[in-house]
């Protein structure tokens, strides 16, 4: 009798047993068991299909565990973007007033080794019931100051069809709420899921929809992948995209170079580049944001301005995101600027001068 292949595993010895972690020191894996969730599915197997060795491969890097991820820093926190601080009840967080996080679901289709909420995500943790949506949605139908709804989890595209119909329904009903943005990993990850009944009902929603797809290298961008986008676009999504800047998996400028053109090419806006949270276990990951402005300096020069991201920092804490590019232009006296242009070169901007009355 034949065994059925697994199409997911969710533990180091059923990565072990798929030949997903060559060579790896037993012991040591062993004592990561258990602490974070670890998801891998066919779509991520499919793409490591003939890699020499999926621990140094751009996708094996963001997916499988590693016992780097057993070192904890000192400046790492279990909450890294302070979402705690501003949740004034559960599954809401609002840290700037015309839009709110609603984190309806704590699952997601695969489980990233970086993960900035990787202590909250997962089997095991704590559900958003049916009580927990309704005091969240009057949380948001008592705010009017609230304009935008933003969709997250975990991922909200591993809801039933029917589930996520009848938020975007209730949503609809709210008459301040003019936008709905969806963050998902699921395009890209699990793109099977994006089906006609998933399109139909993105399709329904009585407002416009954004949806952020969760993307850091151009290998993940295979032909189902690019099917899942061509129906998500059909169904009148706006589609932006976020990364992440990981050492070892794209902190390059070439490499994200021709991640962000492949977007462009798939009707995909990118929308941000974070600098990598301070999330528990992930120091291996981080890179300077020097280096990341350098990246983003590089590629200031060589690419069109609709694939530049903007790169940017959530500030650890809770006090929001903001971007931390390179200035070009730094004020110098009386008005006058001096403005670098992209190949170093320097300029002088003069002061606006205030024409003479009469
Ligand atoms: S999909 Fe998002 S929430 Fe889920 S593990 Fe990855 S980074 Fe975390």
């Amino acid at each position: 009798m034949s065994v059925a292949k697994k199409t997911r595993y969710t533990s180091v010895s059923d990565l072990k047993q798929a030949g997903l972690l060559p060579g790896c020191d037993s012991h040591a894996y062993e004592d990561l068991a258990g602490r974070y969730a670890v998801g891998v599915n066919a779509q991520v197997e499919r793409t490591l299909a003939g890699t020499d060795n999926p621990l140094l491969d751009p996708v094996g890097r963001q997916y499988l565990p590693s016992p780097e991820e057993l070192k904890v820093l000192p400046e790492e926190l279990g909450d890294p973007i302070g979402d705690l601080p501003h949740s004034p009840v559960k599954g809401i967080v609002h840290r700037y007033p015309d839009r709110v996080l609603l984190k309806i679901s704590n699952i997601c289709a695969v489980y990233c080794r970086y993960c900035f909420r990787r202590e909250m995500v997962g089997p095991g943790q704590d559900v958003f019931s049916d009580d927990d949506l309704e005091a969240a949605l009057g949380y948001i139908e008592a705010t009017p100051a609230i304009w935008e709804v933003i969709l997250t989890g975990g991922d909200p595209l591993v809801l039933s069809a029917r589930r996520l119909e009848d938020v975007l329904s209730r949503l609809n009903r709210i008459s301040h709420v003019q936008v709905v943005r969806i963050h998902s990993r699921v395009p890209v990850a699990d793109p099977q899921r994006i089906t006609d009944t998933i399109c139909n009902v993105l399709k329904s929603s009585g407002r416009p929809i954004y949806l952020v797809i969760h993307i850091n290298h151009a290998q993940e961008i295979t032909p189902e992948v690019e099917v899942a986008l061509a129906q998500l676009r059909a169904a009148g999504c706006s589609l932006l995209s976020q990364s992440v800047l990981l050492k070892g998996v794209n902190d390059d400028p070439a490499v994200l170079e021709s991640l962000f053109r492949r977007l462009i090419g798939l009707h995909v806006k990118p929308y941000y580049l974070h600098h990598p949270d301070l999330a528990v276990g992930t120091g291996h990951f981080r890179v300077t944001i020097e280096r990341g402005r350098e990246i983003m300096r590089a590629l200031q020069g060589r690419l069109s301005g609709i694939c530049l991201p903007r790169y940017v920092l959530d500030i650890p804490g809770g006090y929001g995101k903001v971007p931390v590019e390179h200035s070009y232009a730094v004020l110098l006296d009386e008005g006058r600027y001096v403005v670098e242009d992209i190949d170093g070169n320097l300029h002088f901007y003069p002061p606006r001068v205030e024409a003479a009355d009469g």
